[in-house]
């Protein structure tokens, strides 16, 4: 078990590490070839490895006494779960993700942590009325 990694103490590591790509251009075309690298292995898991698959149609809403419990008809067209080597590329991939999306925050002088936070504040404050 690794130990728990604060978004601050990760941010400084991407920093320390971050030298082929530091240029904010090199950054924001990583972060979106990293991300489309997260979507790619997903796509893997179904079409090629056949872990999982997609089982889309429109969603059904049901009648629910409170939001809270909306999720439990709402589907997420997933079926199946990651099997372990799947699971495994998947988390390797997000974590690239993370990589330049803490670079992004660094050199454009904005704390990943703080953002979480205030992220999760908002949420917490604004409940169901915050999403988009
Ligand atoms: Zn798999």
């Amino acid at each position: 078990m690794h130990e728990s990694t604060d978004f601050q103490q990760f941010q400084n590591t991407v920093n320390k590490y971050l030298i082929r790509h530091r240029s904010i251009i090199d950054i924001t075309s990583k972060l979106q070839e990293t991300n489309a690298k997260v979507n790619r292995a997903l796509a893997k898991a179904i079409t090629q490895c056949g872990c999982t698959s997609i089982k889309a149609s429109k969603q059904r809403y049901c009648e629910v006494k409170s939001l809270d419990s909306a999720h439990t008809c709402l589907k997420t067209h997933l079926e199946g779960e990651l099997c372990p080597d799947c699971k495994e590329i998947l988390a390797s991939e997000i974590g690239h993700n993370l990589f330049y999306l803490a670079a992004l925050c660094q050199v454009t002088g904005l704390s990943l942590e703080q953002i979480i936070n205030e992220e999760n504040n908002r949420l917490q404050t604004l409940g169901y009325f915050s999403m988009t």
